[in-house]
């Protein structure tokens, strides 16, 4: 039976209201048996519909798609984002990828920098890294927090469990507000094996054009990687909601991630079965009015082409 990439989608869904494992999420591609060949034809179907996908939601101008991703160091956030970029129109889509917070940033809520850059009606925006970092590296690091300066929490020991609830409660009810406002909120985290991620850290290391994506602070982070584990789960757990849920894509086979990525968005956007929006009789009666003008037009200014297409009549 052919592979159907679209049977198992759900498979990657992180079940709202159920303790998430990621043991239990592959990392790989459990599909070895699918040829490049075939593999590169779903990724080129996917990226097809994706584009047709966009054009239907730029003319509707109603809804807008946020793309989260969140992973680990080098689980190949930049490179699918390109690929998916790839298929699609520059002009109704933006990325942003956010960094360490700068201090205007932080002297406002940790949401204020992450809404300013949300998709207006009819694009697309993708969030490489987002609001999620607040309850992750903040989490490993929870002297972090104490650069917000919020009011009750001086030293770490303020930070204890019910401050992370509080945030995942926070962060369900920012994302609840924008899909009742008409934003799609689809969230990926790319779960890369630790294996994954040396054999990617020593080609980063070993070829010098990749040297620049390196940073030894990479290094350090991977140090904690059971405790990033930890936490996303735990951020997985508490914010895959059904209005906005979080999709675990395995992130050791690149062109699978991919290929995933692009069927979901897919198959999330088809749930909206929406169509180009229709014309009223006046606008049609307007366009089959410039449509007679503009084949007048045709005619009079290339009398070759009339006099060629006679000949072939
Ligand atoms: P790559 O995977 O290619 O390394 P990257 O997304 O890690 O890409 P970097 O510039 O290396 O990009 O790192 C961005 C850094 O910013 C990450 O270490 C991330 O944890 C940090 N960061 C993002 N948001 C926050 C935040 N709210 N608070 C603290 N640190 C943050
Ligand atoms: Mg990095």
């Amino acid at each position: 039976m052919p592979f159907n990439i679209n049977k198992e989608l759900r498979d990657y869904l992180a079940k709202p209201g159920t303790k998430i494992s990621l043991k239990k999420f592959p990392t790989n591609c459990p599909h070895k048996a699918l040829s490049k060949p075939e593999a590169e034809k779903l990724l080129r179907t996917g990226l097809e519909t994706l584009e047709k996908m966009q054009d239907k939601l730029y003319a509707h101008d109603q809804y807008s798609i946020l793309i989260i991703l969140q992973a680990m160091d080098a689980a190949g956030k930049d490179s699918t984002i390109k690929h998916v970029m790839s298929g699609l129109n520059p002009q109704g889509v933006r990325v942003t990828s956010f960094k360490v917070p700068s201090s205007t940033e932080l002297d406002h809520d940790y949401f204020w920098r992450h809404y300013k850059e949300l998709p207006p009606r009819g694009q697309m925006g993708i969030f490489n890294r987002s609001h999620y970092e607040n309850v992750l590296v903040t989490r490993i690091h929870p002297e972090l927090i104490l650069q917000e300066n919020l009011p009750e929490i001086n030293t770490v020991d303020d930070i204890k469990q019910p401050f992370w609830d509080m945030r995942f409660k926070q962060i369900n009810r920012f994302e609840k507000n924008l899909v009742e406002n008409g934003t799609i909120v689809l969230k990926f985290f790319l779960h890369v094996s630790k294996e994954e991620q040396k054999k990617r850290f020593l080609e980063r290391i070993d070829d010098p054009s990749k040297n620049w994506k390196f940073s030894y602070a990479d290094m350090k982070e991977r140090g904690r990687w059971d405790d990033y584990q930890a936490a996303y789960e735990e951020m997985i757990t508490n914010t895959s909601t059904p209005e906005s849920p979080w999709f675990i894509l395995p992130a050791d086979d690149k062109w699978f991630t991919r290929a995933l990525l692009a069927a979901i968005i897919n198959a999330e956007f088809e749930k909206l079965d929406f169509e180009y929006p229709t014309v009223t009789k006046d606008q049609r009666d307007q366009l089959m009015q410039a449509k007679a003008e503009l084949l007048a037009e045709t005619s009079q200014s290339n009398p070759k082409k009339k006099k060629k297409s006679k000949k072939a009549a």
